[in-house]
């Protein structure tokens, strides 16, 4: 049925995020934001956690087994560590050599002896060794960035010095001296913006004076000192540490200032800076850049703002459409984003038309309703020429149409509009920004057991939705355009499951995470190594349980996310198994932050976690880190209810040396063989919950 719906498809929006920086779990902007800035020097596998647990801080430091057992659970079902007797060999994993550190405070080092004898002080402090030599503390970071490690076994000494990066200190200024800290000066760049449009704007420098901002017209805006407190990093957002400790930070002799101004005409004094490329700017005046001010007492300083602002015409917006690089699939897909280098929230296959509204650094804002914008990168959009007018209008016919593993939704479109996918427990809804009902056919089709009931509707004007309301529980869905512009919502049936033998017929994918990237333990082994040998013991587990597997690698190569997720959903996958173990980000406390958690991202894929969150708790009875919505490459595809699991962690000695061994690899295979089954059970049980119900 698939080649007769030529066009693109979204199924497989399984875009990369983050992955230039970190791993999977990798932001991937299109130009890098001060947001995914700051994580660059993160350990090459950072995982959006939410941890139930307070804050951390240096000093404290249980054993790794205390740290992982929550007060009045069970303890852990770990093994211990063995003891090894080798060479004494000093080995630093984390932080590499040179690395550039994104926290000031303490961050962990780990790395091994080469025996379980050693003795060891980093920078003077005593850190355990394990019996296998390995070793992970939590200090605080060297103001020089020396970390001296010294292992003793008595007889033998070895001496180790890792040099890193920490980010440099705030500056302190002096009292007296007016200054505007250059790097901190925000906006800058490229702008096209509405006229009126609020903009705002701020700088970092020498606190109690009175800073104004002085526009090309000769207006004065005052901006707002607030004292400058340093903001949590990524990863301590992710682990949940206190907004108050963070907020204990405040920089002294620094402060900030902020206002805002109503969007006119900027030409930046540095010819420099980027101009943008939605409208023209606006060089007629003399002058017409903006220049920062700031006074204190006697001293006065200035700065230009290094900002080009151009006005677009709000009757007269300029119209793009997407053009996305191709997956290995063959078809793109433009991303859009709640705000600029923000989270994902849209996926639009290419050819989708875009009303432009604005610019800022290297994205475009999308106009979806006048009180909905959404950016996308500007590279993934090409500009059609002044005067296309903006895509809207009249949305005919709605058919749907059963087919073996699916039910297509088809909805007649003057453009190729945008449009978002909502999913509830039975339902679907679709709704076509710029789209204004003319549907006088809402086709049915040849009665079929999936949809029970659709409807349109108009909830604004220029908000198109048609909902559909399924019989069963959700199971996965693809967007596309037709060849004739038509977009095509596909709803996938769910598999027949049988509770005695959930498994028996399914297609179940396995992927091991990693390759590139991943994280590496104390002793050496990599993320991607276990993660393999995790796979590699599920898949007869699963073939014996009556499934069909697909494995997304079966030895070391590495394999880009978008392959990964494309394997799967071509070759129609009933699930998808991303098979993981976890690392922190610099500065945060992995003796406090350790635990299993799963990841999903689409609400028909959140019992699924839920019941392999609930196997790995019972297997390991680690801490419970939970399930949680993530925005991760191999969580995103809609064809099929998908995760990935986060057993253990890498980076815990303790952890580390379970997963090498071949027992503990088998139980964690198991342990997502017993999750798998009882999410399939649960589904059956629900079907047949639904029948008895339908037939009284
Ligand atoms: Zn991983």
């Amino acid at each position: 049925m698939r080649d007769e719906v030529k066009g693109w498809r979204t199924q497989g929006w399984h875009v990369v995020r983050r992955e230039t920086l970190v791993g999977d779990k990798a932001r991937r902007g299109p130009a890098p934001s001060p947001r995914s800035g700051a994580v660059t020097a993160i350990v090459p596998l950072l995982t959006v956690l939410i941890v139930a647990c307070g804050p951390t801080r240096p000093g404290s430091m249980p054993t790794p087994g205390e740290g992982a057992v929550q007060p009045g659970a069970l303890a852990p079902r770990l093994p211990g560590i063995p003891f090894r007797s080798g060479a004494l060999e000093l080995n630093v994993i984390h932080p590499s050599p040179g690395a550039v550190l994104g926290v000031r405070d303490s961050t962990f080092i780990y790395g091994s002896t080469g025996t379980g004898a050693a003795r060891l002080q980093i920078n003077g402090e005593p850190v355990e060794v394990q019996p296998n030599g390995a070793f992970l503390a939590y200090l605080p970071i060297p103001a020089d960035g020396r970390y001296e490690l010294v292992a003793t076994t008595g007889v033998d000494t070895a001496r180790l010095e890792r040099l890193v990066s920490p980010l440099p200190p705030l500056p302190s200024l002096a009292p007296d001296t007016a200054v505007i800290l250059p790097e901190s000066i925000s906006p800058r760049g490229a702008r096209t913006a509405l006229p009126g449009e609020r903009i705002q704007v701020g700088f970092r420098g020498t606190p109690g004076g009175i800073a104004t901002l002085l526009l090309p017209g000769g207006e004065r805006i005052p901006l707002v000192e607030r004292p400058l407190t340093l903001e949590p990093t990524e990863g301590e957002v992710a682990f949940n540490m206190a907004a108050g400790e963070a907020r204990e930070r405040q920089a002294r002799g620094l402060s900030s200032y902020s206002g805002y101004f109503a969007a006119e005409p900027v030409v930046a004094a540095d010819a420099g800076v980027p101009r943008p490329t939605l409208a023209a700017l606006d060089s007629s005046a003399p002058r017409r850049s903006a220049t920062l001010e700031l006074v204190v007492g006697a001293d006065t300083a200035r700065a230009a703002l290094p900002l080009n602002i151009a006005l677009a015409d709000p009757d007269r917006p300029v119209v793009g459409v997407g053009r996305a690089p191709p997956l290995p699939a063959g078809y793109g897909v433009v991303i859009g984003r709640p705000g600029p280098g923000y989270t994902y929230a849209y996926f639009w296959p290419n050819e989708t038309r875009l009303t432009l509204t604005g610019e800022r650094n290297g994205e475009y804002r999308v106009r979806l309703t006048p009180e909905l914008e959404a950016w996308v990168a500007r590279d993934q959009v090409r500009l059609l020429p002044a005067g296309t007018p903006p895509p809207g209008g009249a949305v005919g016919t709605v058919r749907l149409r059963p087919a073996e593993g699916y039910v297509d939704l088809r909805v007649t479109l003057p453009d190729q509009l945008p449009f978002q996918v909502d999913e509830g427990d039975r339902t679907l809804e679709l709704t076509i920004f710029g789209g204004v009902a003319d549907t006088d056919w809402l086709l049915y089709g040849p009665t079929d057991p999936l949809v029970r009931r659709a409807e349109w509707r108009q909830p604004a004007t220029g908000v198109y939705q048609v909902r559909l309301h399924l019989n069963r529980r959700s199971w996965g869905y693809q967007t596309f355009w037709a060849s004739n512009g038509d977009l095509i919502l596909r709803v996938r049936r769910p598999p027949t499951i049988d509770p005695d033998h959930p498994l028996r017929g399914l297609l179940i994918a396995v992927d091991a995470g990693h390759p590139p990237a991943g994280a590496t333990g104390p002793t050496g082994l990599t993320e991607a190594e276990a993660n393999l040998q995790i796979a590699l013991r599920l898949r007869p587990l699963l073939e014996a349980a009556g499934a069909r597997v697909l494995m997304t690698r079966t030895d070391m190569t590495a394999l880009s996310l978008a392959e990964r997720t494309t394997l799967a959903t071509d070759a129609n996958a009933d699930l998808l198994i991303s098979v993981h173990n976890n690392a922190l980000p610099d500065g945060v406390n992995p003796f406090l932050n350790n635990g299993t958690s799963v990841y999903f991202n689409h609400p028909h894929s959140l019992e699924l976690a839920r019941s392999l969150q609930r196997a790995l708790l019972e297997e390991f009875r680690l801490r419970d880190l939970g399930i949680g919505r993530g925005d991760l490459a191999l969580v995103r595809p809609t064809w099929m209810p998908a995760v990935l699991t986060e057993t253990l962690f890498m980076i815990i000695p303790q952890q580390e040396s379970a997963l090498r061994d071949p027992a503990v690899q088998e139980r964690i295979a198991r342990a997502h063989l017993r999750g798998i089954e009882a999410f399939l059970q649960g589904f059956a049980r629900e079907d047949s919950r639904r029948d008895s119900w339908e037939e009284r």
